[in-house]
């Protein structure tokens, strides 16, 4: 069976969206697989043929729907948009220098959403993840600084470079803790400050930040560097505070109370937040 997604890379395609649809099933018409014709960047649907089959096929667990990528056969051979593969809970949108890198990151995530266990039912049940050809990409997509590894946005996830983040040996890390960042954002409720997210995401994956612990940060100066840090060494030393702060929290009070003051932080903890 074939099941063929195109994602078009939008622009001028989309004006030919009209006559798409009677192409593609023209096209297909005598083959028996199923076609999803999407925009790269909005998800936006444009044609498909055999829907259900061809949806059904995508989504299936583990499968692997072939990608393809030649939105050339439409539109002259200009457009070169990246191709998108989807696992269970996510889909990744990659260009094809990363290829190499693209299952085991599907799999990490995988692997890191079974360990979330039901805290990971706040997600939504299809991630998005994309990633870049050069950090150049990254930080015009993000407006994040280039020594950044990644960014979420509550929805979805935005990674540098795979074969970057494997080459610095954080790529597994970096996947775990943006993950873990979509799972505590969701949950975060107001008047619960980022540095305390932060501190969490480090706290519940474990890392080791490679950084002093300036305890001389008020936690006004503390939110302030976690939300929009001046550097990498700025983030770091932020990083190292907030997960200090987490960590004796944990200590005095047990880890679940860390989800009890994100969801539903008690007096004790808004002043505390605020010490
Ligand atoms: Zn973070």
């Amino acid at each position: 069976m074939l099941i063929l997604v195109f994602a078009l890379a939008g622009g001028r395609n989309v004006c030919a969206a009209d006559n798409l649809q009677s192409f593609v099933t023209q096209l297909f018409a005598s083959k028996g697989g199923g076609v999803i014709l999407s925009i790269s960047r909005t998800r936006r649907i444009m044609a498909v043929v055999n829907p259900q089959l061809a949806i059904k096929e995508a989504h299936r667990p583990g499968s692997t729907a072939k990608i393809v990528t030649s939105a050339a056969v439409l539109d002259g051979g200009t457009a070169d948009p990246d191709p998108i593969v989807s696992s269970e809970h996510f889909e990744l949108e990659y260009p094809l220098s990363q290829q190499t890198w693209v299952k085991r990151t599907l799999e990490t995530l995988e692997r890191w959403r079974r360990e979330l266990g039901t805290n990971a039912e706040t997600l939504p049940s299809r991630v998005r993840v994309e990633t870049f050809n050069t950090t150049e990409g990254f930080v015009r997509a993000t407006g994040e600084p280039g020594w950044m590894a990644a960014s979420s946005d509550g929805f979805s996830i935005s990674l540098q470079p795979l074969a970057l983040l494997a080459r610095k040996q954080i790529l597994d890390q970096t996947l775990r803790h943006e993950l873990t960042h979509l799972v505590v954002h969701r949950v975060r409720v107001k008047g619960v400050p980022r540095w305390f997210e932060e501190g969490c995401v480090l706290y519940l994956t474990r890392e080791r930040i490679d950084a002093p612990t300036n305890e001389q940060t008020s936690t006004v100066e503390l939110e302030a560097a976690v939300a929009k840090p001046g550097s990498e060494a700025q983030m770091r030393a932020a990083y190292a505070q907030a997960l200090e702060r987490v960590r004796r929290f944990a200590q005095r009070q047990g880890d679940a109370a860390l989800w009890r003051a994100l969801m539903h932080p008690d007096p004790g903890d808004l002043h505390w937040f605020q010490e």
